[in-house]
């Protein structure tokens, strides 16, 4: 261990240092409270062995400041105390001390404390490990929940959660938004034809290729099966029929072989739609909107760009 010793009288601070060395410890020594503090601070130290009467700061006021500190360990601090101030040895307990030791100091009353000190100090340092492991492991299970395992994409609580703040946005009329909801065209026939590992590493590759060609603060989440949905910040619905171009032309230009598809590959259908500012309920009726959108989308073809419903639904150039 490294000890951090803190006493003002000479003679006693050079027995404890010689006793600590010869039991096999480090020491940092100060030669008064103030001193000590200010190596405390600077020094990791597994046990404080102090003084009670020091000039400056005296050791229950070092105490009371060591146990406020944070610390990433659990310092463990021994009082020295003249042995006829015994009726005091509880203020000190309640300052935050862990032990005592009598003064004139006995070698083997230090090695017994020094003992305990080190298994205390063990403990606490599996506790910080345990500590820092679970945490990890939280923040692990938090990006998990929150991201497609198959996809990478965000996820639907991630989305809820997204929207929620979107909501907060819209309703300040901070911010336009606009809802993309991408399904791939005829994906059953060809899940069917070359089988469901085939059809997940399609889906894959869907998804990473909406990912390349959405812009930076678009988010892009799966939606369900072969459903994607993309919530972009957006000026007006021009600026959102123009990334759905792109992410349509994006997935047609992977030109992964689909059989059954009436250009011979994989195709996105998408329908868009904008959040408006001015009703209760923004967020569902847009991405009801957007997903009216798609159907009309699928109804004329496949392959293309739809705006939602109310607007006259419009072919975007498909180019296959
Ligand atoms: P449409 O063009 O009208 O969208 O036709 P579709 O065949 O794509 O639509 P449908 O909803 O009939 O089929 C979707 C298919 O997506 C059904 C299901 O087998 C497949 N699917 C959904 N989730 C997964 C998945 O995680 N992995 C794989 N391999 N297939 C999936
Ligand atoms: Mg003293
Ligand atoms: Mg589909
Ligand atoms: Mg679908």
């Amino acid at each position: 261990m490294r000890i951090l010793i803190a006493e003002d009288d000479r003679a006693s601070r050079l027995i404890l240092e010689a006793a600590v060395s010869r039991l096999g410890h480090d020491f940092v020594a100060a030669v008064d409270g103030e001193m000590a503090w200010r190596l405390f601070q600077t020094t990791k130290v597994d046990a404080v062995i102090s003084d009670r009467s020091m000039p400056f700061v005296d050791g229950l006021e070092l105490c009371r400041r060591i146990r406020a500190a944070p610390s990433a360990g659990y310092p463990y601090f021994i009082f020295l105390t003249a042995l006829s101030d015994k009726d005091r040895i509880s203020d000190g307990m309640e300052a935050g001390a862990d032990d005592y030791l009598g003064k004139p100091l006995d070698l083997d009353e230090l090695s017994a404390r020094l003992v305990v000190a080190e298994r205390i100090s063990r403990l606490y340092h599996q506790l910080a490990v345990q500590r820092a492991e679970l945490e990890r492991l939280n923040l692990k299970l938090f990006e998990q929940a929150r991201t497609d395992p198959l996809t990478q994409l965000g996820s639907r609580l991630k989305l809820s959660e997204d929207l929620a703040l979107i909501a907060t946005r819209i309703a300040r009329g901070s911010a336009r938004y606009c809802a993309v909801m991408v399904d791939i065209d005829l994906f059953k026939l060809l899940n069917d034809m070359a089988g469901h590992i085939a059809g997940d590493q399609i889906l894959r590759d869907v998804a990473r290729a909406l990912s390349d060609a959405k812009r930076e603060g678009d988010e892009a989440y799966r939606y369900g099966g072969e459903e994607f949905l993309l919530i972009l910040p957006v000026h007006s619905l021009d600026d959102g029929l123009i990334t759905a171009e792109r992410l349509r032309a994006a997935v047609a230009a992977l030109k992964i072989p689909h059989p059954r598809s009436p250009s011979g590959r994989v195709t996105v259908s998408i329908g868009v739609s904008m959040f408006s500012l001015d009703r209760a309920n923004a967020i569902l009726l847009g991405i009801n909107e957007a997903d009216t959108a798609l159907y009309s989308a699928k109804r004329q073809g496949r392959n293309r760009v739809c705006q939602n419903a109310e607007a006259h639904s419009s072919r975007v150039e498909s180019t296959g």
